[in-house]
């Protein structure tokens, strides 16, 4: 069994990571970024709210995010593990996780923390794009779809997430240090905590998770 914790300023790729990961450890991706935006989109009066608060580049209140993991957790598909990516976020839900965990009788094997310079992350950030159909993520400068601004499977016009224009970009990362940084502090005090470098290339991160791992 395989528990971790992927943290990172947004854009240290820890979605794409996962992804990639979930193939070889057969455990599931449980992002809550996709889970609010699911939210965000269900029209429905709590979605308008979150809505709201993820374009502004706030954090959606502790209390909402640690119920919905905790639900998640639950979950038969996480009896093998699981990779929470994007949570947790502050300390308070980091407390709420060890409560999880401690009443699931498991223990967290890692928490890995991906380090990213702000501004290799706002280059990132506001060159992504993504399928609005599949949720393939494309990079306008590291991984360009084939075809002009066309997702190579789909073929329908790629999206700019509403969060990913500077502005807000540089907001999520002001969030990122203030709220979240104390989180990889946190973990450090555990002896929980593995930092490995964000910079160095999809396939080498992997490489260093999987060895992390096995
Ligand atoms: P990022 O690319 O910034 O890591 P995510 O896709 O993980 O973005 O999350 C997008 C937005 O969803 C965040 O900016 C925040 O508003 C909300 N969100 C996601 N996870 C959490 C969380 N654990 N706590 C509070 N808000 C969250
Ligand atoms: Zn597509």
């Amino acid at each position: 069994m395989v528990n971790l914790v992927f943290l990172g300023p947004p854009g240290a790729g820890k979605g794409t990571y996962a992804k990639e990961l979930v193939k070889k450890l057969n455990i599931p991706h449980i992002s809550t970024g996709d889970m609010f935006r699911e939210t965000a989109a269900s029209g429905t009066e709590l979605g308008n709210k979150i809505k709201e608060i993820m374009e502004r580049g706030d954090l959606v209140p502790d209390e909402l995010v640690n119920q919905m993991v905790k639900e998640r957790l639950k979950r038969d598909d996480c009896s093998s593990g699981f990779i929470l990516d994007g949570y947790p976020r502050t300390v308070e839900q980091a407390k709420a996780l060890d409560e999880m965990l401690k009443e699931l009788g498991r223990e967290l094997t890692w928490a890995i923390f991906f380090d990213v310079p702000e501004e290799v992350v706002v280059r990132r950030l506001t060159n992504r794009r993504i399928c609005p159909k599949c949720g393939r993520i494309y990079n306008l400068l590291t991984m360009p779809p084939k075809e002009d601004n066309l997702c190579d499977v789909c073929k329908v016009p790629l999206v700019q997430r509403e969060d990913d224009r500077e502005e807000v970009v540089r907001r999520r990362y002001r969030v990122y240090m203030e709220k979240t940084f104390p989180v990889v502090e946190y973990y450090g005090k555990t002896g929980k905590l593995q930092k490995l470098d964000g910079t160095v290339g999809l396939e080498r991160v992997i490489e260093e998770v999987l060895k992390l791992v096995k």
